[in-house]
Formats: structure tokens, sequence, C-alpha cells
């Protein structure tokens, strides 16, 4: 049994469970991995938007006509270069 570390509560290893914290007899629960990933979702939709926003309207055009995969690959390169910036607000984790 393990101690959610975002939760806190007990929680069994599901079969494909994997561990996804670091201190020992902690992990995180299937609540928690699920509302984690739904927020990544919700994030990465919400980087799309505001580069998509940032463009010209030629450039606009083609990035919304990029597939998701090349319009996160565009946003993670304008993250590591500084244009974009990721912040992780208080309370939530991302
Ligand atoms: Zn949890």
């Amino acid at each position: 049994m393990l101690t959610c570390g975002c939760c806190g509560e007990y929680f069994y290893p599901w079969p494909e469970y994997v561990d996804q914290d670091q201190d020992a007899g902690f992990g995180i629960c299937q609540g928690c991995q699920d509302d984690a990933g739904e927020r990544v979702i919700d994030t990465e939709s919400e980087a799309i938007a505001l580069v998509a926003a940032a463009l010209n309207k030629e450039n606009a055009a083609y990035f919304n006509a990029c597939p998701r995969e090349k319009q996160l690959d565009f946003c993670h390169l304008l993250m590591v270069k500084g244009i974009l910036q990721w912040h992780i607000k208080s309370g939530e984790t991302y």
C-alpha cells in the first residue's frame, strides 16, 4: 500500500502502475494521475491557443493547420527559447 503524494490518501498500486513519486512508500493514486493527465491536456490546449493568437494571420493559419503534435513541438521550442513561459500556479500541480 502506498500513500498518494498528491491527495494523501492510501491506495494499492494497480497492475500497470508506474511509480511517479521519488519517496519510498509514496506514489500518485489513480484519481490524481487522471486529474494530472487532464490538466496537462488543458495546459497544452491553452499553450496552442496562446501561440496561435500571438502569430500573424499567415503564420497562424499555417500553425492551426499543423497536427497537434507539431503545434506542441513548436510550443516546446518557444519554451526552450524562453518566449513562452510555463508557470506553476500555487495549489495546482502541472
Ligand atoms: Zn491522490
